[in-house]
């Protein structure tokens, strides 16, 4: 049987955090867990940036510390090495949002080409990674999904936004880069689905270098998978599955009431736990075809992953299982299972302060929320506290 305690070492997980560090964490999570004061305080930051009043410099010190790695890929350096030390992989994210014209979109593309070759260069970053809507416009992908006819104008914009694509893809595959697609609302997902599932069919034919995310706050995402896999069965290629919960649940829920149709989400928590916790076991019963990458902070569905695999006596840095949270939450299931040899990548984001805002605030909105991780994020956090006060003779930790 696993070992259900293995995340419960906080001197591991917490080990590159200096007290000063800590003690900010801490002091953030707090703030996060007030709901109302998270509301008031991104109306104030969005209205002051709008305003440009002078508040970079206090996001940079407190909420864009904790979650972002630098401003550049070079200011990440010094911490996916100090991980990399760790065992712990990472994933560059230049996290900008909210661009619209072709000129941003083919600078973002020349962007995550570039992160694809510095993820070839580099041991510590493992994978690169896009979003659909970061090189092109969400309207185009919604059109294109929801199969409303496009003009002669959007037929090229939609040609040039497929050719990003298969440039990033194709570059990918070149260099051997494992390459993900983030996951997106559902009224754009289905054109980003379909193009995902082109690449894996082009360039995941001998090994799984294209992943395609799925949500499993979605109750149609087995059955998706389930197809997918028979595809590849069928036409010769393997499934990259990304599998996450679902960012969006609050604005899908909305619209599909507004609009009044069926709501894509599940119908509670524990649905959607059920369908995680699924497509999770299909994916790791059928690992000579799907290789996945599990995006979760959530510590049951770690936790049967690690069972399934020990279990089937899979070896723990297995290539086809990656484990994965994001920079600067969770760091006592990323660190804990880079400790013990599991295959563990941290996602960190970066980018210029005012361009990851929206970045930063959803992390904000998330973590007000008690019911998901963030209630245990913050005891760990004072348990290491504690931990450190009745063991001031060592040092394990930076000062
Ligand atoms: C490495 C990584 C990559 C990610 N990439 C993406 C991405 O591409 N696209 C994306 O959308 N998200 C992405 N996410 C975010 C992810 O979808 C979750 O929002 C986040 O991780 C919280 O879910 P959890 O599994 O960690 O933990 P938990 O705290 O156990 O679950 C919280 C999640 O459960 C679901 N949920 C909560 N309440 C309900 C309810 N009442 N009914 C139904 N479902 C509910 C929601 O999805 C919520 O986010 C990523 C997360 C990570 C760690």
């Amino acid at each position: 049987m696993i070992n259900k305690k293995i995340f419960n070492n906080t001197k591991s997980a917490f080990k590159l955090k200096s007290n000063t560090e800590l003690d900010r964490a801490i002091f953030l999570f707090s703030m996060m867990n007030y709901s109302s004061l998270v509301k008031a305080g991104t109306a104030l930051t969005k209205l002051s940036l709008k305003l440009h009043l002078p508040v970079e410099t206090l996001i940079k010190k407190t909420i864009f510390e904790q979650f972002c790695g630098g401003v550049t890929e070079e200011d990440c350096k010094p911490v996916t090495r100090e991980m990399y030390d760790e065992n712990l992989h990472s994933i560059l994210d230049y996290s900008v949002e909210g661009k619209k014209t072709e000129e941003e979109f083919d600078s973002a593309m020349e962007k995550k080409l570039s992160l694809i070759e510095y993820a070839k260069k580099s041991d510590e970053v493992t994978f690169a990674m896009f979003k659909p809507t970061g090189i092109g416009r969400f309207e185009i992908w919604e059109k294109v999904s929801e199969k409303i006819s496009l003009t002669d104008e959007e037929k090229e914009e939609w040609e040039r936004v497929q050719k990003r694509v298969d440039t990033l893809c194709s570059r990918a595959h070149e260099l051997k880069v494992r390459l993900y697609a983030d996951g997106e609302e559902t009224w754009m997902q289905t054109a980003a689905d379909d193009l995902m599932e082109e690449m894996m069919r082009k360039y995941n034919k001998e090994e799984v270098l294209i992943f395609n995310t799925l949500q499993c706050y979605r109750w149609d995402r087995l059955d998706y998978l389930k197809d997918l896999h028979k595809k590849g069965k069928e036409e010769g290629f393997k499934v990259g599955a990304k599998i996450v919960r679902g960012a969006y649940m609050e604005k899908e829920n909305a619209r599909a009431k507004k609009l009044g149709y069926p709501s894509p989400i599940c119908e509670s928590k524990e649905a959607t736990d059920v369908n995680f916790n699924s497509v999770l076991s299909y994916c790791l019963n059928h690992l000579e075809d799907i290789s996945v990458f599990i995006g979760t902070h959530n510590e049951v569905s770690s936790y049967l992953a690690l069972q399934i695999m020990e279990d089937k006596g899979l070896s723990l840095d297995d290539k086809r299982i990656w484990f994965s949270q994001l920079y600067g939450m969770s760091d006592h299931i990323s660190y804990n299972l880079a400790r013990k040899g599991y295959n563990a990548v941290k996602l960190v984001p970066f980018g210029p302060v005012r361009d990851v805002v929206p970045y930063l605030l959803r992390r904000a909105q998330e973590n007000t929320s008690v019911k998901g991780q963030t209630g245990r994020e913050l005891s760990l956090l004072r348990e290491e506290k504690k931990r450190r006060k009745g063991d001031k003779s060592t040092k394990h930790h930076r000062e």
